[in-house]
């Protein structure tokens, strides 16, 4: 009985074959390792755009949760500004300079800049404290 002895050209021919296969295959890890990197890159980048949506909303629920939870400010009754104080809702004050009564000027009113509300000094025109 004979053994078919494989030749030994053949053999070199299929370990070339695998040497290039190995080659091939280090080329695709290459190719893996430079799209994992450019995954990990745009990773990062969504990484990090979530992670300010992350702190922007959970900055969002606990002012949502304070609001919730916290009192309603009695100085405002939880509106954030009252009418001004200055002018009593006129938008402007008598002044002047003399405090003489014949040149008493209208004169936008200082406080609420003539918007007639002011932002309450309480809660700092958020509504409560
Ligand atoms: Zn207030
Ligand atoms: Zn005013």
């Amino acid at each position: 009985m004979r053994l078919r002895i494989t030749h030994p050209g053949r053999l070199d021919s299929l370990r070339s074959l695998m040497e290039s296969g190995r080659g091939d295959r280090v080329r695709r890890q290459l190719q893996a390792v430079g799209r994992a990197a450019a995954y990990f890159g745009g990773g990062f980048l969504l990484l990090s755009t979530a992670s300010t949506v992350a702190v922007r909303s959970l900055r969002f629920l606990s002012d949502t949760n304070q609001r919730k939870f916290a009192m309603q400010c009695g100085a405002c009754e939880g509106k954030g500004t009252y009418g001004c104080r200055l002018c009593r809702g006129s938008s402007t004050v008598e002044w002047s300079p003399l405090y003489d009564p014949v040149f008493v000027n209208p004169c936008i009113c200082p406080t609420c800049d003539g918007t007639r509300v002011q932002r309450c000094l309480n809660c700092l025109g958020k509504g409560y404290a």
